[in-house]
């Protein structure tokens, strides 16, 4: 019996099947009960018989089902013995007058709740016909029921209730339970998934911070190369060791803000932000690359457009460099345009449209629909060659969606394609940009480095417990004119700021036994410390949305993110220290 409840009760077994166990279990107490009453009246051997017989074909159902594991069959064969026994029974027991409207109402449950599809239609059509004859032919021909006496078809009638009393409490115990368990299970596996974003999140965040230390120090030690006059081999060795880390960055960032955008760790963050600034950031990345293509990069800015906007700026820029990038990755010669107006959509709402125009290989047209999935990459005969893991339009379409935006595509496979994303934002200052120049600057056509700072007297604690990124900020900072000291860990921090009043610490974050953050504070309260003053600055390899405010929070100045270009820190560091420039 136990075992009947447990199989009845396992989550792991279909739901059809249990209710097919439960059922026939209570179909079987109500066969014993019948039989073992129709034994104590004294019923006659037939109507004896007929209740054993249509026991045991039950019995034998039943176990053949679940040997056999022919559920559907075995059903059909267990409610058409109701069609068999009932008339049997009817015209035995009083007909209408004893339990058999009960059973019938009990049959007519059975087959219902067991079977299902046409065979459902068939069985209960049949039972139906088969109980609705038997009523006809008991109206038309009385005498031929045997009718038990009165105390005996009360007792008949009391029993058939007792009996579908009996499997409507059972029927509602078993959805209770059957309720509680998936309520169990699905809290269980909300759990499990949010267990699991989170491991996958600290995975792809540790992932990332291991990338990033070691090519730290190839961009480091790389730049250190392009700054030397060197030969022109050399240099382009070195310029295509650094693209190839920018891209190995970029598939990293790519990988760590789907993870984020699937775990719904990605917010947006809305700030003022001047319409002309950000594009000039992207029109600098992209025109050096149209140029290298030997394509012509176009930029039209509505004059009309007004000159601040609110709104998620860095996910704006993130949205359009995938989008131009991707329209320089894919033309090889031609043009590569990016057109900016305004509109105020259906809701009243103002939206930038941005339209990227590209004369590239195109798409087909049964791609364009596939576009924005993860890791589809179209036209692998002609995309092969190119660099791309298929994650970039599809950060895109949620990045937008996030942002409430929107983008459609338009194509002709082998003449180009055209991309044109609305972003809806607030207009902070309506004054119009009017005609707009996008300075384009190329670093790269200085040759030779010069320090964009020129400082004196300045000297600067790098702390890290990674040798290389402490060479590679000594080597960076070489000819500003700087003093580097260095620290592999907090201890040693400590001991150097008692010692030394440095201008400007740059800590790392990770560190074994004591972390850049519990060193910068116990610098901050050294007792006779020299550095309690000094500007902090978190140089670290761990990048993330709220890494920044979490480190100013904690009380450093300024965040900078490993690899660091030279020109970055020092630009940064002339910032923190404007006294000091010469
Ligand atoms: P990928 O890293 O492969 O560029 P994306 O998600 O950015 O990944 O793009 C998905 C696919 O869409 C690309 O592999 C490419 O086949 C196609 N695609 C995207 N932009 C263009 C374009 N401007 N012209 C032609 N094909 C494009």
């Amino acid at each position: 019996m136990r075992s009947v409840v447990r199989h009845i009760l396992d989550p792991e077994i279909h739901l059809r099947e249990r209710l097919f166990q439960l059922l026939s279990t209570i179909a079987l107490a109500e066969y014993l009960v019948v039989t073992v009453y129709n034994l104590v009246i004294g019923s006659s051997v037939f109507q004896v018989m007929t209740m054993l017989a249509g026991m045991f074909l039950f019995v034998g159902t039943v176990a053949f089902t679940f040997r056999s594991g022919h559920m559907r069959v075995g059903t059909v064969i267990s409610g058409l013995l109701y069609f068999l026994i009932y008339p049997l029974t009817f015209f035995s027991s009083g007909g209408m007058y004893g339990g058999a409207p009960v059973v019938f109402t009990f049959a007519l449950v059975y087959v219902f709740l067991v079977t299902e599809k046409w065979e459902r239609a068939v069985v209960l059509a049949a039972c139906i016909l088969g109980s609705g004859a038997c009523y006809l032919f008991a109206y038309l021909h009385p005498e031929k029921l045997t009718r038990h006496t009165v105390p005996e078809e009360h007792i008949e009638s009391f029993l058939a209730i007792l009996l579908v009393v009996l499997l409507l409490c059972m029927l509602f115990t078993f959805v209770t339970e059957v309720y509680k368990t998936e309520n169990r299970i699905v809290q269980r596996q909300k759990k499990e998934i949010e267990d699991l974003h989170q491991v996958q999140k600290r995975f792809f965040s540790s992932m990332s911070h291991e990338i990033r230390t070691p090519v730290n120090a190839i961009i480091g030690l790389n730049e250190m190369t392009l700054r030397e006059d060197v030969s022109d081999e050399v240099r382009e060795n070195a310029r295509n060791i650094e693209a190839a880390s920018r891209t190995l960055l970029h598939t990293i960032n790519e990988i760590l803000d789907m993870s984020r955008l699937e775990t719904g760790g990605m917010e947006i963050r809305k700030v003022d932000y001047r319409t002309v600034s950000m594009l000039s950031d992207i029109v600098n990345m992209i025109w050096m690359r149209a140029q290298e293509k030997g394509l012509e990069f176009i930029i039209r800015v509505d004059p009309a457009l007004p000159v601040v906007l609110r709104g998620d700026e860095v996910r704006i820029r993130q949205v359009l460099l995938n989008v131009i990038s991707n329209a320089v990755k894919y033309t090889h010669k031609g043009s590569v345009s990016l057109s900016l107006s305004g509109m105020t959509d259906e809701n009243g709402a103002f939206c930038v449209i941005y339209d990227v125009t590209d004369t590239g290989i195109g798409i087909r047209e049964e791609n364009i629909p596939y576009l924005f999935d993860a890791f589809q990459r179209m036209d692998e005969e002609h995309t092969h060659a190119i660099e791309g893991t298929g994650l970039g339009l599809s950060i895109v379409k949620q990045l937008l969606d996030l942002m409430e935006g929107s983008v459609t595509v338009t194509s002709e496979y082998g003449k180009g394609s055209s991309f044109r994303i609305s972003i809806p934002q607030e207009i902070v200052d309506g004054t119009p940009v009017g005609e707009v120049d996008l300075k384009r600057s190329d670093p790269r056509t200085t040759a030779r480095y010069e320090s964009a700072i020129s400082v004196s007297d300045v000297k600067i604690l790098a702390v890290d417990d990674t040798t290389m990124n402490l060479m590679v900020v000594k080597k960076l900072l070489r000819d500003t004119g700087i003093t580097v000291d260095t620290a592999s860990s907090g201890m040693e921090a400590l001991q150097k700021t008692k010692e030394t009043c440095y201008d400007l610490i740059l800590m790392d974050h990770q560190m074994p036994g004591m972390d850049g953050v519990e060193c910068m504070h116990r610098i901050k309260d050294q007792e006779n410390g020299l550095c309690r003053e000094s500007k902090m600055v978190c140089l670290t390899a761990n990048v993330g949305q709220d890494m920044e405010t979490y480190y100013r929070q904690e009380g450093f100045d300024s965040y900078l993110i490993k690899p660091i270009r030279g020109i970055t820190l020092e630009n940064e560091i002339a910032r923190l220290l404007p006294d000091k420039h010469r």
